[in-house]
């Protein structure tokens, strides 16, 4: 059991870019956060090979090795981890944030959730054995180690065009593999697809099957017309499986603002929700750019918002009598202040 009376400065869910990120900057504001990394932490990296758009790695970096570097790097200024999933989140307004971890309690001034987001799977045959050896969920990580071959990229979205037009770049042939005729994409990003020599549109298929060749990698994917319901076989190097993704918020929904889909809303372009205390970070808020690189910059935010926020607001009362929290922080200078603070 932990020692439930402690009242931490900062919690942080979440172990990868985003969180991992935020503990290095708030450790180094001697905040001693706790990172609730998870029981697989390391994110969306955790199951990618060659990172080579990481800045600071002109070599490239396998994608475990970079997230085992963020953590120590956290570690390295005191961060404490709980290598275990958060069971239950109660959040407040401006009062103490409880976490549990089962039956464990933590309690803290305020929290940052980096939850990430994952990408939605098809759930067919072969496509996590085939994960990282031709079947991947991001074509702008990916897309270059295509050079030259023929790939396919599933989906009828925004994200499915945009992966399209990027990979098209490497790739000889490109086919877009969708269920339906219509697009669910936007007119533009569609007609950009069209308009690339070497994009075809494979409607309506529904894939089936990914299947390796002799050297354990992919070479087709097994398609059935949606209409006739026959199969065929296109033979690829590549699959980008580009179906949506979906946030990690089931802890928090219904507490913590957030929009249609389940991401977090946060307050203009800082980290803050409309919760004061709580700042949400990385991929769980983002619809659009999810790039390791963007999710440790929204980690530094959350970690600047927090420092700011322990900074102006002082302990309640039953953080300060607890004796543990917000013993370096200095209080905000008037009541005005706090009050503006507060209403953050
Ligand atoms: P999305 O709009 O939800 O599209 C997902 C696509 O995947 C749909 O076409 C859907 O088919 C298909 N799909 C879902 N499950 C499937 C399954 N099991 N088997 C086969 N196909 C399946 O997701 P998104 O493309 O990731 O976009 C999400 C949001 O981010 C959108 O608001 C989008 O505009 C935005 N976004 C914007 C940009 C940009 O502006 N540059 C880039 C990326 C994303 P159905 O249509 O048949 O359901």
């Amino acid at each position: 059991m932990n020692d439930n009376s402690r009242v931490e400065n900062v919690i942080i869910i979440g172990g990868a870019s985003a969180g991992y990120t935020a503990a290095t900057y708030t450790a180094r504001a001697e905040l001693e956060p706790l990172v609730i990394e998870g029981f697989q932490w390391g994110g969306q990296l955790q199951n990618t090979t060659d990172v080579e758009n990481y800045p600071g790695f002109p070599e490239g970096i396998m994608g475990p090795e970079l997230m085992q570097k963020f953590r120590e790097q956290a570690e390295r200024f005191g961060t404490r981890f709980i290598t275990d999933d958060a069971t239950r989140i109660e959040l407040s307004d401006g009062g103490i944030q409880t976490v549990w971890v089962g039956d464990d309690e933590y309690r803290a001034r305020s929290i940052i959730l980096a939850m990430g987001a994952e990408p939605k799977r098809l759930g067919i045959p072969g496509e996590m054995e085939l994960g990282g050896k031709g079947v991947s969920t991001c074509g702008v990580c990916d897309g270059a180690f295509f050079k030259g071959e023929n790939v396919a990229v599933i989906g009828g979205g925004d994200s499915a065009m945009e992966d399209s037009i990027f990979v098209s770049k490497f790739a000889d042939d490109l086919a877009i593999v969708h269920r339906r005729d219509e697009f669910r994409a936007s007119k533009i990003m569609e007609e950009r697809a069209r308009d690339r020599d070497n994009i075809t549109f494979k409607t309506p298929y529904v894939p089936e099957e990914f299947i390796a060749g002799d050297d354990g990698k992919l070479a087709k994917i097994r398609l059935k017309q949606a209409e006739t319901g026959e199969t065929e076989d296109l033979e690829v190097g590549g699959a980008f499986v580009a179906i949506g993704h979906t946030p990690r918020s089931e802890l928090v929904v219904g507490q913590v603002e957030t929009d249609d889909e389940g991401y977090v809303i946060t307050e203009g372009k800082s980290t803050r929700t409309n919760l004061a205390g709580v700042f949400a970070v990385g991929d769980l808020v983002d619809h659009t750019y999810r790039q390791a690189v963007t999710a440790a910059g929204t980690g530094t935010m959350g970690a600047l918002d927090a420092e700011w926020y322990l900074r102006d607001v002082p302990p309640s009362p039953e953080a300060h009598w607890s004796g543990m929290a917000g013993e370096a922080q200095p209080e905000a200078h008037d009541a005005e202040e706090r009050a503006e603070v507060s209403a953050k």
